[in-house]
């Protein structure tokens, strides 16, 4: 199972569980907490720094990010320079 495929199952069955939970603050607890958790396992996905002029930036948070670097010093994204 990729990351990605991780992502999307924790993603569908935590929307599932919202709609049968109405009301429940223990289960609105834990979805709150597996959103965080899917949000950090995101950033864990490389992503492709966005050109800028003579810069790239962070494609989440637009911190200039230096060529190479493997993680945003600003946001935790991994970066990924390769095609
Ligand atoms: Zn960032």
């Amino acid at each position: 199972m990729t990351l990605r495929q991780v992502i999307n199952t924790i993603k569908k069955e935590n929307d599932s569980m919202r709609r049968r939970a109405l009301g429940s603050q223990k289960v609105w607890t834990f979805s709150l907490a597996l959103d965080i958790a899917t949000d950090i396992l995101e950033m864990h996905i490389p992503r492709k720094p966005i050109p800028d002029g003579y810069k790239d930036k962070c494609p989440v948070c637009g911190l200039v990010v230096k060529f190479g670097e493997h993680y945003c010093k600003g946001c935790g994204q991994k970066l990924r320079w390769n095609e």
